[in-house]
């Protein structure tokens, strides 16, 4: 079974918390260059403006295969679990886990992480 993929079929989903851990702040210097690159030329933030890093570990399994949710390759064909889906944000703030199919979201500011697994809804939509 080597080298072969595996499919792994939910009946359901599996929720569960994890404790509040936040993001780490990208200094100022750092942040300035990032949106230099990604504009082609030299920009500054505003001074009230923060850039934070994603999570690096799933809270569900501890892998470091996080995806932000909102990865243009993302492959997002199933509904969301509205446990991932923000009404104002949508995925903004949202990641999932590469290896065990979790989802969360994570804010800035730290608070306690609740994860579903898989993140997109199984059964009948509530
Ligand atoms: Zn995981």
């Amino acid at each position: 079974m080597l080298g072969q993929d595996v499919v792994v079929a939910y009946l359901s989903n599996e929720v569960d918390h994890a404790a509040a851990r936040g993001r780490i702040v990208v200094s100022r210097t750092e942040a300035d260059r990032v949106v230099s690159d990604l504009a082609g030329h030299p920009m500054t933030l505003p001074v009230d403006a923060v850039m934070t890093h994603g999570p690096e570990t799933c809270p569900a399994c501890g892998a470091l295969t996080v995806q932000w949710g909102c990865d243009p390759d993302g492959d997002l064909r199933e509904p969301i679990h509205p446990l991932v889906w923000d009404e104002t944000e949508w995925m903004a703030d949202s990641f999932i886990c590469l290896t065990c199919d979790a989802g969360w979201i994570e804010p800035d500011h730290a608070e306690p992480i609740t994860w579903v697994r898989p993140y997109w809804q199984v059964g009948e939509r509530t």
